[in-house]
């Protein structure tokens, strides 16, 4: 390993020490080479199970606190230095790092948005109000590799942690040597979890120095965290540099780390022409020349966020502590959602994650969603919270599930009630709990739910699993049940203003086999006025690649709409080809809305084409096709979303179980697996 450069007094080449950390973990306690095995074993058959499922529907957002262990003034970095680094991790995790568009065209298919997100927390462990920064005065004046360990705790000069099971850890310190920064894999001492991380190497501003001043090196040291290996398998002190594996199949194998800034291609181990993917995060080269995870670790990092990093997904450590009055049971809208009523963000209100479908009673294990299948048993999950601290008590009320047919426009508390029944039933309750959930914790109730006969839509052209779904909590057996603002036939105001309702419309996008992707939308008249209202064709605003950047949409109209769409429709920002469909091959584009007698469904039929421009890599592409009234107020909507990289059947481990770090992995397959295991 490198030398600090005595003339410059600077790091040159990037220095990890977290596999050193892992040995010495595993040298010392048998308990974590105990928990290192298992963990590998359900994480590998978490992946198996889920392959073809690919990446997350939803998105996670991590909690995070940072502690500044400082000595001089200038060790004390800034909150604008600590929020640098927050927005490279979301940039670098999200794939809307501006470089993302450097990796090499070999290599752009499988690029990942890994749908994780990060956040400086907002309430403590002890329930009080924080930025998400703890500063430590230390008389330390620089640690090591050998007392980074230090910094972890008060009693020697660092900083103690915060529940690693709620909070990502990491803290910045003044290193003299090179180390840049050094992680914990899961499964190792609660009291060690999170990463340390050099004052020169954190951030992209104040005291980050180049060549490691883009903030890469916590991308890099949370890979770990997440349990990625090092692209090149650690091999490098072996006789034989090709023989370990990162445990990912999309990943090149490789010789030993890359440093600096390689010129590609760099063959190493017969992996021509291409080479190395030296551009990984999980290799060891300059900031400026790493830009992309892959699919399979993007898959890997889920899988250990399902397994051993689980306790993240239930975490409070964003939600505010301050303004919480006492218990309060709510569901979150979407990912910036808090609580707050009306809830302020700019996000659609029909997206949250607090509802998920599974086709198999597994949704405590994997806690994303699935399209329903039509006709058969499907299992719906409702995530319940308290916003109140532990310890200030429990509220009880009635969580009720309902379904309707998935629809830009739908009221309350038709068509949610039943009481919609032609053409064919419209909506309905799916059922009816108790819950009481504890201050500061969380419940996630299921229910069973079969879909209707798909048949029944048939006669306006709406397919068979397309649905949305709406939880609401009551709090009260009488008018208005608790809501904080009374429910009127606004569903999307009624979503807004209080914090216990939640509703999903999210298809995720079937292909018909052909390579096109295709979803319907009703469009119908459910509460009896006929109103004025536009239909926008919207994409999530979002820096990197769009919806648009991979092709365009066409849309047709079928059952009542194909007349009225004949006579040629009003709107902008699209074109209507001969044969009456729309062609939309940018972001913005509204039609007029028909103005559909009270009962009269039609639907509108979109499909996704690609253009076979550049990969654009593993994503999940969003588009919202929202109704807004005449005063471009949303009324209405539903999210259309696909994976651009379908899964496979075996991702992330490109070898055979081998001893991977002095610990013989018990080969163990999953019945669908097929990874040839023996
Ligand atoms: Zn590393």
């Amino acid at each position: 390993m490198a030398k600090r450069d005595p003339n410059q007094g600077r790091k040159r080449i990037r220095t990890c020490d977290t596999m050193e950390e892992h040995r010495r973990l595993a040298y010392l306690y048998p308990e974590y080479r105990r928990r290192r095995r298992e963990i590998e074993l359900e994480t590998r058959e978490f992946i198996a199970r889920y392959a073809e499922e690919g990446l997350r529907t939803g998105i996670v957002r991590i909690p995070v606190v940072v502690h500044v262990v400082w000595n001089t003034a200038a060790q004390n970095v800034s909150d604008a230095q600590i929020q640098s680094q927050i927005n490279v991790l979301n940039a670098d995790f999200r794939r809307t790092n501006a470089d993302a568009g450097s990796v090499p065209a070999a290599f752009a298919g499988v690029a990942a948005d890994t749908r994780i997100e990060f956040a400086l927390a907002v309430r403590d462990p002890t329930c009080g109000a924080t930025n998400g920064i703890t500063r430590t005065n230390t008389a330390t004046t620089g640690f090591t590799k050998a007392t980074k360990n230090n910094l972890k705790s008060a009693a020697t000069g660092g900083a103690d942690p915060w529940p690693s099971d709620r909070y990502l850890n990491i803290w910045v310190g003044n290193f003299t040597d090179t180390l840049l920064g050094s992680a914990s894999f899961p499964g190792g001492p609660a009291a060690l979890d999170g990463f340390v991380v050099d004052t020169e190497a954190f951030g992209t501003i104040g005291t980050a120095t180049a060549p490691f001043n883009l903030g890469r090196t916590a991308t890099h040291e949370i890979g770990h965290w997440l349990n990625l290996l090092h692209i090149w398998g650690d091999d490098q002190g072996l006789a034989d540099t090709c023989s370990q594996s990162d445990e990912c199949g999309d990943t090149p194998n490789q010789g030993i780390m890359n440093f600096g800034t390689p010129a590609f291609p760099h063959v190493t181990c017969s992996n021509g022409p291409n080479g190395d993917m030296f551009m990984n995060y999980m290799d060891y080269v300059d900031d400026a020349a790493m830009f992309m995870f892959t699919q399979d670790q993007a898959t890997r990092m889920n899988a250990t966020l399902s397994v051993a990093r689980v306790g993240i997904l239930a975490s409070d450590g964003l939600v505010p502590a301050g303004a919480t009055p006492g218990p309060d049971l709510w569901m979150q809208d979407n990912a910036d959602d808090t609580g707050a009523e009306p809830d302020p963000s700019a996000n659609p209100m029909w997206i949250s994650d607090d509802i998920w479908v599974r086709n198999s009673p597994d949704g405590l294990t994997n806690q994303d969603h699935q399209n329903p299948n039509g006709e058969q048993l499907n299992y719906v999950y409702v995530r319940v919270r308290n916003r109140a601290c532990p310890g200030t008590g429990s509220q009880s009320g009635t969580l009720k599930l309902y379904w309707a047919k998935a629809s830009s426009s739908l009221s309350w508390p038709a068509p949610w009630d039943g009481s919609v029944t032609a053409p064919a039933l419209m909506g309905e309750l799916i059922g009816s709990q108790p819950v009481t959930v504890a201050g500061g914790s969380q419940q996630i109730l299921s229910f069973n739910w079969t879909p209707p006969d798909p048949s029944d839509y048939a006669s306006f052209g709406a397919d068979k699993a397309h649905f949305c779904l709406l939880a609401r909590i009551e709090t009260s057996a009488t008018s208005p049940f608790g809501m904080t603002t009374a429910e009127t036939s606004n569903l999307y105001a009624n979503v807004q203003n209080n914090n216990n309702i939640v509703w999903k419309n999210i298809s995720i996008v079937d292909t018909d086999g052909d390579g096109m992707r295709y979803a319907d939308i009703v469009i119908g008249n459910f509460g009896g006025e006929r109103r004025s209202t536009r239909l926008i064709f919207e994409t999530p605003k979002r820096r990197g690649a769009s919806l648009f950047d991979w092709g365009h949409i066409l849309v047709d109209f079928r059952g009542v709409l194909e007349k009225w769409a004949r006579g040629g429709i009003k709107g902008d920002g699209f074109e209507q080809l001969a044969d009456g469909r729309l062609f939309i091959a940018q972001a913005g584009a509204q039609i007029q809305s028909p103005q559909l007698k009270r009962g009269r469904f039609g639907t509108l039929h979109v499909q996704f084409v690609p253009d076979g421009r550049r990969p654009t890599g593993a994503q999940v592409f969003e588009l919202d096709v929202t109704e807004v009234d005449n005063k471009g107020k949303r009324i209405g909507g539903q999210r259309l979303l696909f994976k651009t990289t379908a899964g496979r059947r075996r991702p992330c481990w490109d070898q055979q179980l081998r001893t991977f770090d002095g610990v013989t992995w018990m080969a163990k397959c999953h019945d669908e697996c097929g990874c040839g295991c023996k």
